[in-house]
């Protein structure tokens, strides 16, 4: 795409062009029109991004230009949208200002409807002019043209019954036109008005001009309701100009320069075609230079939306899931005769990914130049940069994370260090709004299918079922995962597996035979982690769960579940017995002397005890306890608040220590394997030094 073919570089030219023949000295007009008569969605956003792209282009050219953006929020309700009561069916056929809030927090329905959007424009850097057809048309400011359209109402009618007759069976083509508005029945006969008032008894617009007098302005009308009214000065009464004649009373009275549409608008004998001839023939201006643009729609979705109830998403719902400057890319990318599709399903990854490679080649200076024209007008404005986030880590690997912690913000930030191992991340906002952005997505967009859920006990049938190969790769990964705790070590460490186990080095290359062991093993993974054949990518898997609970998960016989249970389960945190009871004979203990986190002791059953731990403490490695004699064959509990000692933690060949951190907390804490002769106690978690340790047999 030369710069030539740049449809927003070459209508940015036009309209300068343009408006400087029209109106030299003045700042030519770009405009939008939205009817706030519900959800504003992401197809109405196309109505506001091209005619933006254009204006901010002529502005990044250091020429002002307006956007106007008309809210037709004089219309009358046509219908109630789905998901609002049927009891505002009462006020159909009434202008959408004069219709209650559906919220409460806003002044009418137009205002509920236009407070998203409106934040949705500032966060997408679309800066316009709000204009309000209500107060347009209430203040008095078009009363000169609409008194000049009902004297002219025959040339008009005519016009209209022109594109009528020679057009037969398109009077429906255009959707923003209300039937009841635009249906020139009586057109091209003194009857026809092009005015339509709001009824001074009821409101509505089911009304039908019985006369107007050209020289006294008057006019008299009948309503639906029995009313019968005037004559009255049309200047006193409410309503508004009939569609088709309102659209080019302002393109005269706003000398817009510029005005795209969607493409259903430009059909023959619509809205386009009869304002071209309106604008010039009635109201003395000129057709904006214009083109329509094609739809937009959308993959995946959510209930969560909030244009939802059936209705398509918002610029907000957007907003929850992609950063702003990937909206105005997705919208900017594309000419406007091509269709827009924004994904809100799994493809959402991609998109971004795509995003990041563009970025990444814009500042290596090696992206095409259409390309970086694209990827300015999607980055930021002629004001400047949009927001962007600090550190763009790629959002697969954000919502994995998301979508493996449950969007608990202190593992969130623990694993996003681990993953950057080499820079870590050091606080949250580094990685927002992205990471908030895949949090949305996976709480709302994700499907079910495809979220993540850790297994909370060892898949012990199939542990009990492991291949020699398969027992000896899981063997292999929980003795050396350890040794480079990291994105990449993990990754070399995962492909390496079945490479060691054929006694080949980790860097062989791979083999088709190689390639088929990486898929079992990484299945066996799967399965024995979370319960599937796939997931998330293995080594962000894998740091995301932290090495105990990896090794609870894939260590053959490691814990018996009943044990595990007793530790963890909710029951346990609140302080509830343990379900494992002793073993019969072996008494049942008395609540540890510490019971200020709520926790209840576990039984130790039996063995021959060592009498030395190393306990590891942050920053000072591991050092020796001495144990306190000997319990066994006594049931024992270790049960200190760990806090640079421990009391009376004795352990046996075979038996694993645990710290359970805080109040209410699950935060790994378990267990190293069995070490002879001493037993490593890990501390992991948020609070480090806090915790309780338990004794358990295997
Ligand atoms: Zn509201
Ligand atoms: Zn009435």
């Amino acid at each position: 795409m030369a710069p030539a073919e740049d449809w927003v570089v070459r209508t940015a030219g036009d309209v300068r062009a343009e408006g400087e023949r029209r109106h030299p000295g003045e700042a030519p007009t770009c405009a939008s029109g939205i009817s706030p008569s519900g959800p504003v969605h992401l197809g109405n956003l196309r109505e506001l991004m091209t005619p933006h792209f254009v204006a901010d282009e002529v502005r990044k050219q250091a020429v002002p230009c307006r956007h106007i953006l008309s809210w037709d929020d004089y219309d009358r309700l046509r219908r109630v949208p789905a998901g609002f009561p049927e009891s505002f069916a009462e006020h159909i056929g009434r202008p959408l200002t004069a219709v209650p809030d559906p919220c409460g927090r806003h002044p009418n329905w137009a205002e509920h409807f236009k407070e998203p959007l409106r934040e949705s424009l500032a966060r997408l850097g679309v800066r316009l002019t709000e204009i309000s057809q209500t107060q347009m048309y209430t203040s008095g400011a078009y009363t000169e043209q609409i008194i000049i359209a009902m004297r002219r109402r025959a040339d008009i009618g005519a016009v209209l019954a022109r594109y009528q007759t020679k057009r037969p069976g398109q009077a429906s083509a255009d959707p923003e036109t209300d039937p009841d508005d635009d249906d020139p029945q009586n057109a091209g006969t003194r009857a026809y008005y092009p005015f339509k008032p709001y009824c001074a008894v009821c409101g509505r617009d089911d009304t039908t001009v019985t006369g107007f007098d050209d020289e006294t302005t008057e006019i008299t009308y009948a309503c639906a309701c029995g009313a019968q009214l005037g004559p009255v000065p049309i200047a006193e009464v409410a309503g508004k100009l009939v569609w088709k004649v309102d659209w080019p009373m302002r393109w005269a009275y706003e000398r817009v320069t510029f005005e795209p549409a969607g493409v259903d608008h430009s059909s023959p004998g619509s809205s386009f075609t009869v304002g071209a001839a309106l604008v010039s023939e009635i109201f003395g201006g000129e057709m904006p230079l214009h083109f329509g643009y094609s739809f937009v729609g959308t993959s995946g979705g959510s209930s969560k939306m909030s244009g939802s109830a059936g209705g398509a998403p918002t610029p907000a719902d957007a907003l929850e899931i992609f950063e702003a400057p990937l909206i105005r890319w997705l919208y900017a990318r594309r000419r406007p005769e091509q269709s827009i599709t924004l994904a809100f399903d799994a493809e959402v990854g991609r998109v971004y990914d795509e995003w990041d490679a563009l970025s990444r080649k814009v500042a290596a200076g090696t992206a095409e130049p259409a390309s970086v024209a694209v990827y300015g007008r999607a980055a930021g404005t002629a004001e400047g940069p949009l927001p962007v986030t600090p550190r763009p880590l790629p959002f697969r690997t954000l919502a994995s994370v998301a979508d493996i912690t449950a969007g608990d913000q202190a593992q969130v930030l623990r694993i996003l260090r681990d993953l950057t191992a080499e820079d870590p991340v050091v606080s949250l906002d580094e990685v927002r709004p992205r990471l908030d952005c895949a949090q949305a997505w996976v709480a709302g967009y994700m499907d079910p299918a495809d979220r993540t859920r850790v297994r909370s006990e060892p898949d012990t049938a199939r542990l009990a079922a492991l291949s020699e190969e398969e027992g000896g790769a899981l063997k292999l990964l929980t003795e050396r995962m350890g040794d480079d705790w990291s994105l990449d070590g993990l990754t070399t460490l995962l492909y390496g597996v079945p490479k060691l186990l054929r006694g080949l080095p980790i860097s062989a290359p791979p083999t088709p035979e190689l390639k088929a062991a990486q898929r079992a093993w990484f299945i066996l993974l799967y399965q024995l982690l979370i319960g599937k054949n796939t997931g998330p990518r293995l080594p962000t898997l894998l740091l995301a769960l932290g090495q105990d609970r990896i090794r609870y998960l894939i260590t053959p016989g490691l814990y018996r579940s009943v044990l595990y249970s007793a530790l963890y389960s909710g029951a346990q945190q609140r302080g509830a017995p343990p379900e494992a009871g002793p073993r019969p004979g072996v008494p049942r203990l008395p609540p540890g002397p510490d019971d200020r986190y709520g926790l209840r002791p576990v039984q130790l059953i039996g063995g021959p005890l060592h009498h030395t731990e190393r306990h590891g403490q942050p920053g000072r490695g591991l050092r020796p306890q001495r144990g306190v004699g000997g319990l066994s064959p006594q049931p024992a509990v270790s049960d200190g608040v760990q806090q640079g000692g421990h009391p009376g933690a004795h352990l046996t060949r075979g038996a694993h220590l645990s710290l359970v951190p805080g109040r209410g907390r699950q935060r790994g804490g378990l267990v190293t394997g069995p070490v002879a002769g001493e037993q490593r106690v890990e501390h992991t978690g948020q609070r480090r030094g806090v915790g309780r340790h338990r004794v358990l047999r295997t």
